[in-house]
């Protein structure tokens, strides 16, 4: 269910209608808009008596949402969710294309800091590095844990790039979440329920990879895991699903990005890299990535991908990283977008 709130409704009145769902047993999670404000009703197994609900001054209306997924849905909240990081002027699902770059691994302070630096210069507003990596294989680099999250809080310091990382298991979640200004959740964790549920009680964004056989549905559900948790700063990201074509890594599937918009609020960005596992096809990737629509590219760039411990082989360069930069830039304007190259940090909030 979906209380939609009168355009003039005053704070109290949203926050009186919140204490009034909350006392019934269920929980509300007021979703504030451009034009009015929507309050969801989770944790009701049948329907909800709307008769007093719509009694309830300042309340528009009170509708059934029929979907699976609610709180991620239009339905519920029809403008687009922008994702900001306070003291910058970063943002996730806005008007500028978002692009988080970096090692899928780190490896060493020097390799970390080398990577950092030529992607800053080319104008990445977030550092993506792997600390806890899950890997097909238990004798393959599992990422250097604790020492990687300093590596990257030093970055975050040193560049005022954001930090991206993925947290595998909830031992390690509040431990990453300390360093990551978005915390990622892999493919292989998008229908681990009891992590998705932890990463609802962080208050920080949440970046979902989709699996590897997710169809939308349960795609946007991983979603409404974290959401209905309270914790509305979901990313959605593309990166690949197993098909037969055996030419890429996985089948990128790009399609799924106008999908995702038409049905969801949430940004969701392509990731060229685990989508094709082939240095050659990232950058027309990343290119398509952007035509389609996409919020934008989460890519992976290693300055000796022949010495990578993980990934090697689709890793950019930095200087195609530039050339990709310089690529979307051009890009961007015809899909409505633009590209803002670096990122400012108030001095404060650094
Ligand atoms: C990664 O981002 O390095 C990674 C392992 O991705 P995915 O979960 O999409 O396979
Ligand atoms: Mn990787």
């Amino acid at each position: 269910m979906l209380v939609v709130m009168k355009a003039q409704a005053t704070p109290e009145e949203i926050q009186a209608v919140c204490d009034h769902i909350e006392m019934l047993g269920f929980r509300a999670h007021p979703l504030p808009g451009a034009q009015r404000t929507a309050i969801g009703i989770t944790g009701n197994k049948s329907e909800v008596d709307r008769g007093n609900l719509e009694e309830l001054s300042g309340v528009a209306e009170v509708i059934r949402v029929s979907k699976a997924y609610k709180l991620a849905s239009r339905d519920v909240k029809e403008e687009d969710t922008v994702i900001r990081f306070p003291g910058t002027d970063a943002a996730i699902g806005g008007h500028g294309l978002a692009i988080i770059a970096g090692p899928c691994s780190i490896e060493n302070r020097d390799q970390a800091f080398a990577i950092a630096e030529q992607v800053a210069a080319s104008g990445a507003q977030f550092f993506r590095g792997g600390a806890y990596k899950p890997r097909t294989s238990p004798y393959a680099f599992q990422g250097l844990g604790v020492e990687a999250l300093r590596i990257m809080a030093e970055i975050r310091d040193r560049f005022g790039l954001r930090i991206v990382t993925e947290a595998m298991d909830k031992e390690t979640l509040d431990l990453v979440a300390e360093v990551a200004d978005v915390v990622q959740i892999g493919a292989r964790n998008m229908q681990n329920f009891s992590l998705l549920k932890h990463a609802g009680h962080l208050h920080k964004p949440v970046l979902i990879k989709r699996g590897l056989s997710a169809t939308l549905e349960e795609f946007l559900m991983a979603a409404e895991y974290v959401m209905s948790e309270g914790n509305y700063e979901v990313i959605l990201c593309e990166r690949g699903v197993r098909t037969f074509a055996d030419h890429t890594r996985n089948t990128l599937d790009l399609s799924i990005i106008p999908a995702v918009q038409r049905l969801s609020h949430l940004p969701i960005l392509v990731d060229p890299s685990h989508g094709t596992g082939k240095r050659d096809s990232v950058l027309p990737m990343a290119r398509a990535g952007v035509a389609s629509g996409a919020d934008g590219i989460l890519v992976e760039v290693h300055d000796h991908p022949e010495k990578a411990l993980s990934d090697g082989p689709q890793s950019i360069y930095p200087d195609q990283f530039a050339t990709m930069m310089n690529e979307l830039e051009q890009i961007a304007p015809v899909v409505g977008r633009n590209l803002p190259r670096g990122i400012h940090v108030q001095a404060a909030t650094a």
